[in-house]
């Protein structure tokens, strides 16, 4: 039930066992750069909580004044005595107005700057890991970290340690003072201490495990709420409400489960807690009553007394409170750390040679391939694959589905490494090639590109190495892919958004802005996942044209599904349970009579064109 948070977790068991312990340091750690701000931070807390504990004794002492005028003293006196206390109320009042304001800005402004590095910090790590991670991981999962985890985070390392502090010197300064009132009545408050402390770890204790499950179980919830709103039109095509529903509700239900064992442990823990701490009170009062009565204790130092004791317990609570909300943010950290540190299996920064001549030359190369995916291991899909193609070259692959086409137009692209053997560019193996440099050289136009939902312009200049392209560059490159006509006809023209909230292109269009994309990057080697049969007549024209255009005088691998692609290729190499079972142009192919001549007769390469009309 618990599969995808242990697949995270059991990614790396080491690192998990030494995030387990230095999570909290390091969850503090996080504060390291706000050093000042918490210094300054906790200079003004302990100026405000020494401020709020000064408040009772004032209070105090405004009793003693009215029971001692009772008693019969001169009003004149007592008058100036208590506008004597006012002043101080008021003085004191303003410190500890301006030092709570003070506090709260410095600790709260800390946890934001904390906040922001560690979620640009998570999504760096996150975005340096290898494709076969996110084979592995849902996204929901990630993007749960990425924001609900940082948030916990964000508020422990920080406000909440800002509360601690407050809380624990208005506590120490608060029992201080109630020690100096009566050492009597204050000896018997710390009786109630240790099993109030005790009675809160235990609490802590199990509700870690609690919160811990119940957020795991929520981040699956939210997976599958984003895949079935990302899917909506298969879920509605094959009418399954019912069943998403249903597995909603399964996540949700665990959710719910964990919940109510949180909630039922607080009805017992605070009840009990509660009564612990109002029974010690009422029983202090009691006994402080008698002191006054045998005239060991004047009234006024009794209301301190219990007004001393009443902060105290308060935040005493409040202390016990920050506890379980960093047990909870212990959970947090774990599981961002973890994620942190995780070494990717490939490391994009490894690469630094940029092979001579510039631009390159193109020579792809791919020697006794071995592979299988992350996500299957053991399930080779290339078994000792070998394929040379000359500089401006053009192969097409072509085989049965499931042969592992796209498996090399996925290795060649670097988005894995093949477990033996090598796949070279101008002779360097792809791990030495500058990451940046390699993705300059080598495009990519799949089947069904996926466009940002951004302008067309953007999406356009997506491709351009730098990062920024003029706007020549831009309508000249889709000039060349056959894009800007109908970019023109949009009110907006290149500034037309497209994706989620933009307009809907349709296939061949996207396709087009997907081959402008490729062409500003002037590459020199293009892959290229030819569509089947998903687009009409026209527009399959016009894709087929860009290509042909964009393919012109550079490294071309197709794979490819049209005989006029075949036939206009150099070379046709026939992909068959992970090897290349067959070589040559289409002609030699198809008179040596193997492999590629069956499958052409049996029209199971080319059934769009070879289909005989029903
Ligand atoms: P083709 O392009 O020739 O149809 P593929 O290269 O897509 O073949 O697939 C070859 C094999 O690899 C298939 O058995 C497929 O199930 C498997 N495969 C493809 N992609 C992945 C992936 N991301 N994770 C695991 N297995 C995969």
């Amino acid at each position: 039930p618990n599969r995808d948070y242990q697949l995270l977790a059991s990614d790396d068991a080491e690192a998990q066992q030494a995030g387990k312990q230095v999570s909290a340091s390091r969850l503090f750690g996080l504060a390291r750069q706000e050093v000042w701000p918490l210094a300054a931070g906790s200079l003004v807390l302990l100026i405000g909580a020494a401020a709020q504990v000064y408040f009772p004794k004032l209070a105090g002492d405004l009793i003693d004044v009215a029971i001692q005028h009772e008693a019969g003293g001169s009003p004149k006196e007592a008058r100036r005595r208590t506008s004597a206390i006012l002043v101080q109320i008021l003085a004191v009042l303003a410190i500890s107005a301006t030092a709570d304001g003070l506090r709260s800005w410095l600790f709260q402004s800390a946890a934001e700057r904390v906040m922001f590095r560690l979620r640009t910090r998570l999504f760096a790590a996150l975005l340096r890991q290898e494709v076969g991670f996110y084979d592995r991981v849902r996204t929901g999962e990630l993007t749960n970290r990425l924001s609900e985890d940082t948030r916990m985070i964000k508020t422990v390392a920080t406000s909440s340690i800002a509360s601690a502090l407050r809380s624990a010197a208005i506590c120490s300064l608060g029992l201080a003072m109630m020690f100096a009132t009566s050492w009597l009545l204050t000896s018997l408050v710390l009786c109630a201490i240790p099993p109030l402390f005790a009675l809160f770890w235990l609490f802590a204790r199990i509700s870690r495990r609690f919160v811990k499950e119940q957020l795991a179980a929520s981040a699956r919830a939210t997976t599958v709420a984003e895949e079935v709103f990302s899917n909506v039109r298969t879920v509605r095509s094959f009418a399954k409400e019912g069943a998403m529903q249903a597995s909603y509700e399964q996540a949700q239900r665990r959710t719910l489960y964990f919940g109510l064992r949180s909630a039922a442990l607080e009805a017992v823990f605070f009840p009990v807690h509660t009564s612990l701490a109002t029974g010690t009170m009422m029983i202090v009062l009691w006994w402080g009553a008698r002191l006054v009565i045998d005239s060991r204790m004047s009234a006024g130092a009794l209301s301190a007394f219990v007004v001393y004791a009443v902060y105290v317990a308060a935040n005493f609570g409040m202390l016990m409170g920050v506890f379980s909300s960093v047990v909870q943010a212990l959970g947090a950290g774990e599981r961002v750390f973890q994620l942190l540190d995780r070494q990717p299996a490939q490391d994009l920064s490894s690469g630094t040679q940029r092979p001579q001549g510039s631009p390159a030359g193109g020579e792809l190369v791919l020697r006794d391939v071995h592979f299988a995916y992350p996500s299957r291991p053991g399930a080779w899909v290339l078994r000792g694959l070998s394929l040379h193609v000359a500089p401006g070259n053009k192969v097409a692959l072509v085989g049965p589905s499931g042969g592992g086409k796209s498996t090399i137009v996925a290795l060649i692209e670097r988005f894995y490494d093949p477990q033996r053997g090598s796949v070279l560019l101008d002779g360097v193996p792809l791990p030495s090639i500058d990451h940046v440099y390699l993705h300059s050289q080598v495009a990519l136009v799949s089947q069904e590109p996926v466009l940002f939902a951004a302008s067309i312009a953007d999406n356009i200049a997506f491709g351009c190495p730098g990062g920024s392209a003029s706007q020549e560059q831009i309508e000249a490159a889709a000039r060349i892919a056959n894009a800007h006509d109908f970019i023109c006809s949009f009110p907006q023209g290149y500034q037309t958004l497209v994706g989620e909230r933009g307009v809907r292109l349709s296939g061949g269009q996207k396709q087009r802005v997907a081959i402008a994309r490729a062409i500003i990057m002037q590459p020199r080697v293009l892959l290229l996942d030819e569509a089947t049969s998903a687009l009409d007549a026209e527009s399959e024209h016009m894709v087929q044209e860009a290509l042909d255009r964009i393919a012109a005088g550079r490294t071309v691998v197709v794979i490819a599904h049209r005989l006029s692609t075949v036939q206009a290729a150099d070379t046709v190499a026939v992909v068959e349970g992970g090897c290349i079972a067959e070589q040559g142009s289409h002609q030699q192919l198809l008179e040596a009579g193997g492999v590629y001549a069956a499958l052409v007769r049996r029209q199971l390469l080319f059934a769009s064109v070879s289909q005989p009309a029903p």
